[in-house]
């Protein structure tokens, strides 16, 4: 056995820690994101069935253009979308690597606003592409006159906009997204990726960069079944985007990077895709009741279009998310100043919580 710093790993590897939210076994988990529901047993049962039915064919290599997952993907994004416009790998984490190894690399930049999800800048790390970390204005916001500057004044490859942002939860208008086009197209034609991990939770579904796919071949427009379709464990992320831009990611997938248990249990969630999605409109609830409450108990709550709320106004966030683990409730410290980020859960699971921080902050 030999010590990391022996090996002749990359130099821009070396000193660096393998990143990821602490997984603990408490009660009440509300640290990722995730949707705290189980799936449906109907779904389950279907789920089961198809994976039974995809072992029995398991010697073989599974289908490498995941046809009828693409087929699946495109029927539940609509928007005139076909099995050509999709691509999908495991979980949306892998989709953005695909996008690095493709768009980026040595020589090229990314450029993300931050604070926004932290893998932005780890993927940008581990594919040799510079980062570019450009700065949101007052309660991270976005103005279509804040992004064009940026990008007109840095000249980034890749532009990365997550929309509700992570961990922020702030909403972003499609006259940004329109606006970040505009000026990467003037600037290096690069590449614009609408990062829509959460875009089930937010209040105006029409809202989304599907609807500005048309004549737009640059954009790339990233979703998950991690959040609001609770499929977390099984690893299926997707995008939308023109037909060459699928093309080109092929050009950087590994073959069967799609195991066929994960083409067989995509697929049969999406034929459930209503009932999966049947416990959005309580985990908005559960979120909006948070919002009021944190504001009752005096805090800073950050307005939020996803799962989740980012909350200001503590002392000592460290101590407080200390205090909520040992009453067995996890959630995040993003590392924002002051703040916490918490999921919202099952109605239970958010009472314990909001019980838990108001005992804790004695108010
Ligand atoms: C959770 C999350 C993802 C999803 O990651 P998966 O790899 O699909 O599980 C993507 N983007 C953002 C902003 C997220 O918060």
């Amino acid at each position: 056995m030999t010590n990391l710093e022996d090996l002749p790993i990359r130099d821009d590897l070396r000193g660096r820690t393998p990143y990821g939210a602490p997984q603990l076994n408490v009660p009440v988990s509300l640290n990722v994101n995730e949707n705290t529901h189980r799936i449906p047993e109907a779904v389950a049962l279907d789920i089961i069935e198809r994976v039974a039915k995809a072992v029995l064919s398991i010697n073989r290599y599974p289908d490498r253009e995941f046809t009828a997952l693409r087929e699946a993907l495109a029927d539940y994004l609509k928007h005139n979308l076909d099995a050509s416009h999709i691509w999908a790998a495991n979980g949306s984490n892998e989709v953005l690597q695909h996008i690095f190894q493709a768009f980026g690399g040595p020589g090229r930049s990314a450029m993300g606003f931050d604070p926004t999800y932290s893998m932005y800048a780890l993927i940008a790390q581990g594919s040799g592409t510079k980062y570019i970390s450009a700065k949101r204005g007052d309660r991270f916001e976005l103005t279509p006159e804040l992004i064009t500057e940026q990008i007109i004044s840095n000249q980034p490859n890749i532009v990365l906009l997550c929309s509700p942002n992570n961990p922020t939860g702030t909403p972003l208008s499609l006259s940004c997204i329109e606006a970040a086009y505009a000026a990467l197209h003037q600037s290096t034609g690069g590449i614009l990726v609408v990062d829509e991990a959460y875009a089930e939770f937010s209040a105006d579904q029409g809202e989304t960069a599907l609807n500005l796919l048309e004549n737009r071949p640059n954009l790339l427009v990233s979703r998950t079944m991690s959040k609001a379709f609770a499929f977390a464990g099984a690893r299926v992320g997707y995008l939308a985007a023109d037909p060459a831009v699928i093309d080109a990611l092929r050009l950087v997938r590994l073959p069967y990077h799609l195991s066929a248990f994960t083409q067989a249990a995509a697929e049969a969630a999406l034929a459930h895709s209503a009932e999966m999605l049947a416990t959005v409109d309580e985990i908005r609830y559960q979120r909006d009741r948070m919002v009021v409450e944190l504001d009752e108990l005096g805090l800073d709550v950050y307005r939020s279009d996803a799962n989740f709320v980012l909350f200001g106004g503590l002392n000592d966030p460290n101590a407080v998310f200390e205090a909520l683990l040992a009453r067995g409730i996890l959630v995040r410290n993003v590392g924002l100043p002051g703040t916490l980020r918490v999921t919202a859960g099952t109605e239970s699971e958010t009472t314990a919580f909001l019980v838990a921080l108001r005992e804790i902050l004695n108010r």
